[in-house]
């Protein structure tokens, strides 16, 4: 990431500005502050050419007080441990605001899924589960999809799990396919999520959602669906969209002189969030630097790709009229960026707040698999929007009564409910 700091260092930072406002326990602090548990394991995978390569996996473990842990696969070149570790944290307190009944946890390889060929990418998969099937499951651990990572592989990864158990197990990974055990909405469940909460924002603040744009950092499930909800939700323009081109190891930055229309880019972006250059340029877009997308002249900024791009440096190149910053990636943010918020007025949805809605929906498909009965999507769609909106304003008027930003309110309201449950299961 960029930026000075590593994300679990941001991650404990966060945590311990929050701890202290609370006064909590140093004793609470430290057992939340670290992950209970951690795996590092090794997962050897026969290439197509016949050769052999081994990858470096993770599952980390964070707090499962409220629940089963929690949380998505990443397959990403520069995963470590520590940002499993940060995103492992941010979990636990996102299904705490969510206040759904789960713990948190993260999982990853290191590796850029898309150098894989299909078959390569399945045994990869398999070969993740064939490691960790005894510490995951429907009451222990239940992974999903995440950067790098798709609904087909969780329906690979949940399959494999089933054998190993012999049972069909479809609660086990969520994010599956429709059809094979996955929830309708769940596609676009992180990205509506994202815009339910500027919605409410904008009410909040008085601001005409009609008269609103846009700049939306990424092109992958969150971004492209964060777009989507803005434009037919909302009313407003998207002024722009980043995205990785891994054809040309660079990104770029899309825009429109009417506006992006993310149902068009959808029909030419691959499967890793790669918008095809030549087809949008045709169709009329401005195609420039990856950077760009920060400084566009808008009031809404949606950094929706990875943790850290929001930092220091490029705070500083916002527009002046920026008035709502919604987090759609984990851990965009750091806190440079925050200080910056708090000093030019700018109203910061935090991520763990703000993208809850895929890890909603994942709580919504793993009781669909325990019923082993399926809701319509309206029904789906409906019931997100009412626990994000709860959610929501649970933190906004924690954040009025105490005096303080969105993300230590968001903190302040799920540190405190981690804390009862350990507190009721005799923990502390
Ligand atoms: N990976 C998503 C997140 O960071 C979803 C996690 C889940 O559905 O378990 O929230």
């Amino acid at each position: 990431m960029s930026g000075q700091i590593n994300a679990f260092e941001m991650a404990q930072k966060q945590f311990d500005g929050v701890a202290r406002l609370l006064n909590l326990d140093p004793q609470v602090a430290e057992l939340l502050r670290w992950p209970m548990r951690e795996y590092i394991f090794r997962i050897p995978v026969r290439m197509d050419d016949g050769s052999l390569r081994v990858f470096q996996g993770y599952r980390v473990q964070h707090n499962d007080a409220r629940g089963p842990n929690k949380g998505g696969i990443r397959f990403h070149p520069a995963e470590t441990l520590d940002t499993v570790r940060a995103l492992a944290t941010w979990m636990t307190w996102k299904c705490a605001v969510a206040d759904i009944p789960l713990g948190g946890s993260k999982g990853g390889i290191i590796v850029d899924p898309s150098t894989l060929s299909v078959g390569e990418k399945e045994r990869l998969c398999r070969g993740w589960v064939q490691k960790m099937w005894k510490n995951i499951g429907p009451r222990q651990d239940v992974p999903a999809p995440d950067v790098g990572t798709t609904p087909q592989m969780m329906g690979w990864m949940m399959d494999e799990y089933s054998k190993l158990v012999g049972v069909y197990t479809p609660g086990v990974f969520t994010g599956k396919p429709l059809g094979g055990g996955g929830s309708q909405g769940r596609t676009e469940a992180t990205g509506y999520g994202v815009i339910y909460t500027v919605r409410e924002t904008m009410k909040h603040l008085g601001i005409d959602p009609k008269k609103s744009v846009a700049a939306i950092e990424g092109f992958g499930n969150v971004s492209q669906y964060a777009a989507i909800g803005f434009i037919e939700m909302l009313g407003g323009k998207v002024a722009c969209v980043s995205c990785w081109d891994r054809n040309n190891k660079t990104s770029y930055t899309y825009s429109h002189k009417e506006g992006v229309d993310p149902r068009f880019l959808l029909t030419i972006v691959d499967q890793y969030g790669t918008i095809d250059k030549k087809k949008a340029e045709a169709a009329g877009y401005v195609v420039e630097d990856g950077e760009k997308w920060i400084e566009k002249d808008c009031n809404v900024l949606i950094p929706a790709a990875i943790e850290g791009h929001v930092n220091d440096e490029t705070v500083k190149k916002i527009s002046k009229n920026i008035k709502i910053v919604a987090e759609g990636a984990n851990g965009p943010c750091t806190p440079e960026a925050d200080e910056y918020f708090k000093k030019n007025n700018i109203f910061d949805i935090p991520d763990f707040l703000c993208n809850a809605g895929g890890v909603t929906c994942s709580y919504f498909e793993s009781v669909q698999n325990d019923a082993n009965y399926y809701w319509p999507k309206e029904e789906v769609l409906q019931k997100l929007d009412q626990k994000m909106t709860t959610a929501f304003h649970g933190v906004l008027d924690m954040s009025l009564k105490q005096k303080v930003t969105m993300r230590d309110a968001a903190y302040m309201v799920a540190i405190d409910r981690v804390a009862k449950a350990m507190q009721l299961r005799g923990w502390i």
